[in-house]
């Protein structure tokens, strides 16, 4: 399925006129055609042969991603920076720096090895989109609105998600020291040729307060909307996750000369535990999912018991107790496997990302706009994680999704269809003139 390659024309996507009420004929309406272009000129840029796109964070592509971003800022007549942590900042050239509340509207440009066209690209583009239209408009807004592209939101390529909102909510103390990404290649060498500057990061940070809001349009990435037919989605948390690194560590042995009775088989515990996970969510509701998704198994041979087995356990919830219950539970069900296999069995908590609520009166404005445009639209979480989650930290954030074909998301099968993704932005702009 790779049918958003075709332009449809923004006459035939524009929401019937009857439907915007009398006080709204001044609100512009976005260039759908422009739009569209723009997400298929991207998906080119660290294309795959399958259709997918691989433009990890701080690689060559997603540098050409970001060149493309300020080229196309800079003819739109708008003004693009890079700050310190290599987030791609895009303001109008006639509002006034600093003059009125910030509105900062962003998502991010890397994807993950053979994800897909959209994810946040369209988010980007999205407010590209609002932002080129305001100013072509001559439309003035009670907000400074700035769009973020985000730096390595994925950690496809250097192992810290999220780094760019994080420099910018001012988290560098979670930041390693030398970060390196995967091929032992330091971070600091790719940042300065996006030009960011790993010793002048704080000079990147928005203060607490600086910052009226935050939106973000995303694809829904699951299959909520596209099952109940309504074109908008107004997300109410982002899920909160828990991520374990469980390590199961048994007696090695022959296959074949080792009796059944008295072995201390890691695998078998470690299955059990994969059970035992799935459990946490689907039998005892304890967290909204939770999924084991790796193995690794030493010495990994068929003729041979093994000897540890690794894994990541990954639990989300869009509540705080949830995922403590679901640990909690699951700590206390390894010490009993543990004893029952005859192993030894530890887990490390490498990830905790608190749950976030989106603010109330970004989700009101959400909701008032799809409804002026005659849009249907569902109140649901998100299960993905996102950059808002953490620019939650400094800011009152909001998120609108838009349908996901097949629910289907960071594979080249990725798709929204294209009037679909036109309304969601329509909504975007009605959303932020509304504040
Ligand atoms: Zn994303």
């Amino acid at each position: 399925m790779r049918n958003a390659t075709t332009v449809v024309p923004d006459q035939a996507i524009v929401p019937d006129q009857a439907l915007v009420p009398a006080d709204a004929p001044d609100t512009p309406w976005i260039n759908g055609a422009r739009l569209l272009d723009r997400i298929d000129r991207f998906a080119e840029i660290g294309g795959d042969e399958n259709g997918g796109v691989t433009r990890m964070g701080f690689g060559p592509a997603d540098r050409e991603a970001r060149s493309a971003l300020v080229q196309e800022a800079v003819k739109a007549g708008l003004e693009a920076g890079i700050d310190a942590g290599g987030n791609v900042l895009v303001r109008r050239p006639d509002q006034g720096a600093g003059e009125r509340p910030r509105l900062l509207i962003g998502s991010h440009l890397d994807t993950v090895a053979n994800g897909g066209r959209l994810d946040g690209t369209y988010g980007v583009l999205a407010g590209l989109e609002v932002l080129q239209t305001l100013h072509e408009t001559g439309t003035e807004t009670s907000h400074e609105i700035v769009v973020a592209a985000f730096a390595n939101e994925e950690g496809a390529l250097f192992p810290q998600p999220f780094w760019g909102s994080m420099v910018l909510a001012g988290r560098l103390d979670a930041l390693p020291e030398d970060p390196r990404d995967y091929t032992g290649a330091p971070l600091r060498e790719a940042l300065a040729l996006t030009g960011g500057d790993l010793s002048r990061l704080d000079t990147a940070v928005w203060a607490p307060g600086s910052l009226a809001g935050y939106l973000e349009i995303h694809v829904e990435q699951g299959p909520v909307l596209e099952r109940l037919g309504k074109p908008i989605g107004v997300v109410d948390s982002i899920t909160g996750r828990t991520q374990l690194k469980v390590e199961v560590r048994g007696a090695a042995g022959h296959a074949g000369t080792t009796p059944m009775k008295g072995r201390r088989d890691p695998l078998v515990t470690a299955s059990q535990i994969v059970l035992t996970v799935r459990q946490l969510a689907e039998e005892q509701r304890l967290c909204r999912v939770a999924t084991v998704g790796r193995l690794d198994v030493s010495p990994n041979s068929p003729n041979t018991i093994a000897q540890s087995v690794q894994f990541d356990v990954d639990l989300r919830d869009s509540t705080p107790h949830g995922l403590a219950a679901a640990e909690e539970t699951l700590r206390g069900t390894l010490a009993a496997l543990a004893h029952q296999g005859g192993v030894e069995v530890t887990a490390e908590a490498t990830i905790r990302t608190a749950p976030v609520l989106t603010d109330r009166r970004l989700r009101a404005a959400v909701t008032r706009s799809a409804e002026e445009l005659g849009l249907a639209h569902e109140t649901l979480p998100s299960g993905a994680g996102h950059d808002a989650q953490v620019i939650a930290d400094i800011a009152p954030v909001g998120m609108i999704f838009v349908p996901s074909t097949g629910g289907v998301s960071h594979v080249p099968e990725e798709h929204t269809a294209p009037e679909d993704l036109v309304t969601g932005v329509d909504v975007l702009l009605r959303t932020v003139l509304g504040l």
